[in-house]
């Protein structure tokens, strides 16, 4: 299997659409960070400063607790 987009879930991300938690994934398209829900598919670029840095590679997400 072949994965072409680099893409990274978020974790403790909220989607700001159907406020699902954890489902949010960040990958680059033509250049510009954007961010898909994988609940309810809403795709929105112009990621926030905030939103990025808490993007990790999958295998980061065990352990990352946000207080
Ligand atoms: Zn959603």
């Amino acid at each position: 299997m072949t994965t072409r987009l680099k893409k990274r879930f978020i974790a403790g991300a909220t989607c700001p659409k159907c406020k699902s938690v954890d489902s949010i994934m960040l990958f680059k398209e033509n250049d510009v960070e954007k961010i898909e829900c994988v609940e309810c598919h809403h795709i929105q670029s112009q990621v926030s400063d905030d939103v990025a840095k808490a993007a990790v590679e999958p295998q980061q997400v065990i352990g990352i607790f946000k207080p």
